[in-house]
């Protein structure tokens, strides 16, 4: 388990950082938001501990950060300030959790325990219809019997999973998957097939949902209607 510390009081952090260590995290710091952020762009935490009020600027930059990569890591604020506005644009923002300071250790490292507990039982595995997909195993089982998918497929099921009922265009699944590279690929026929490919898949394997070609716009996956599916 591996846990971030932004915190730029040095006490405060080394107390902090020395107790999660003797509970068995593997611990890292940044004590303001530069270092914070190159921290996170090289390293995905299962928990973050945000002080907000940072030399170079506002902590609350770090959930921004997490959100533009689409990083799931959780996050909780710690704040000297107790104050309201803070608490609701910290979890408007994607936080997990707030905890004012001074904070006792024992309640942090509880709240740690709730929130990465929380995440990991999310993590495992998610039922879908008849579908399972099991994300640590990167498999997806149809009515219990794996699917056999491509590398590929996976990530793109996976990414339509985490995002049921909702209209991908084919700008956002060309972003998902190619990533930076896009630009230079230029093409869609790649997307294309891949998606052809995985509806056939689901269709064969009799699943209960399908992804739905919405002619122009994109693909959705969604439950399928009864009809038709026995
Ligand atoms: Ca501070």
């Amino acid at each position: 388990m591996k846990i971030l510390i932004i915190e730029d009081e040095e006490n405060l952090l080394s107390l902090t950082k020395k107790e999660l260590e003797k509970e068995g995290y593997q611990v890292d710091f940044a004590t303001n938001l530069k270092q914070a952020a190159d921290k996170i762009i090289s390293t995905s935490y299962d928990c973050i501990l945000l002080d907000i009020m940072l030399p170079d600027g506002d902590g609350l930059e770090v959930l921004k950060i997490l959100k533009n990569l689409e990083r799931e890591d959780s996050v909780i604020i710690l704040s000297a300030k107790d104050s309201i506005d803070d608490k609701v644009s910290g979890l408007d923002l994607g936080a997990d959790d707030y905890l004012a300071k001074p904070y006792h250790i024992a309640e942090l490292s509880a709240r740690i325990k709730t929130i990465t507990r929380r995440k990991n039982t999310l993590n495992k595995s998610v039922s879908l219809g008849n579908m399972c997909i099991l994300h640590s195993e990167k498999k997806v089982l149809v009515n219990n019997i794996e699917l056999v998918l491509k590398k590929k497929e996976f990530e793109i099921l996976e990414f339509f999973s985490n995002r049921l009922n909702r209209l991908i265009d084919k700008d956002k699944l060309a972003e998902f998957v190619w990533g930076e590279n896009f630009d230079s690929m230029g093409n869609y026929d790649f997307i294309y097939s891949q998606m052809k490919n995985l509806r056939k898949k689901l269709k064969e394997a009799n699943a209960s949902l399908e992804l739905k070609s919405i002619y122009g716009l994109g693909y959705k996956l969604v439950e399928k209607d009864d009809e038709g599916f026995i």
